[in-house]
């Protein structure tokens, strides 16, 4: 099985670690630059992604993650985790930091205006069954996306209905929903099959 690590700097890792596990990967929380060497994969949590960004510079691992994410690596980020994978971030504190990744567009706290959190329904494209019962906490979403980059989900109700919510570009995927928070593993067993793939194209 895959070795993935959680990003381990903040935010709600131990969930992250529960559905790795539960959907065939062997999940490790990362620290420290030596660690995010051995693993195929790697989870970016929710979270605060101002905190994040200022440990990930404590901790020395900014420029190894983008690193690994130039040469490829999966990298899947939930809600802060999305902000994290932005290469442009809306409403961010000025010296906030992205690993980047997706040319995107994200804006921060983007529903958060009137409610702090909320669920709602979202389709996700690839990914078969029921629609999403989704959670965003604080979340962002996506306001612009490049030509590289599929759009993967969208709100279908309520008053953020058609908000870009989910987004892969080619080995990295982003949620600004939580799927690590409703038991749904649906994306982290999408996630863990997308490692497998790029395992095997490498090899
Ligand atoms: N608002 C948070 C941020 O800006 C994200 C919230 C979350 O991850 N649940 O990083």
């Amino acid at each position: 099985d895959p070795v993935i690590g959680v990003l381990a700097l903040q935010g709600d890792v131990r969930e992250h670690l529960g559905a790795l596990a539960e959907s065939d990967a062997v999940a490790r929380p990362i620290r420290r630059p030596e660690e995010l060497d051995a693993v195929d994969a790697l989870v970016i949590p929710g979270g605060e992604s101002t905190t994040m960004s200022n440990l990930a510079i404590t901790f020395g691992l900014l420029e190894p993650i983008r690193k690994r994410i130039a040469g490829g690596l999966p990298v899947y980020g939930s809600c802060a985790g999305m902000i994290m994978l932005a290469g442009t971030v809306l409403d961010g504190r000025p010296d906030q930091e992205s690993f980047a990744g997706i040319d995107m567009t994200v804006r921060r706290n983007a529903f958060g205006r009137q409610v702090d959190s909320f669920e709602a329904d979202v389709q996700i494209e690839d990914i078969p069954g029921d629609d999403f019962h989704a959670v965003f906490i604080r979340a962002p979403w996506v306001e612009e996306v490049g030509d590289d980059v599929q759009v993967m989900g969208r709100v279908t109700s309520g008053p953020a209905a058609g908000r870009i919510v989910a987004v892969r570009q080619g080995n990295l995927l982003a949620t600004a929903f939580h799927p690590e928070l409703t038991g749904d593993l649906r994306v982290h067993r999408y996630f863990v099959e997308l490692v497998r793939r790029a395992a095997d194209d490498a090899r």
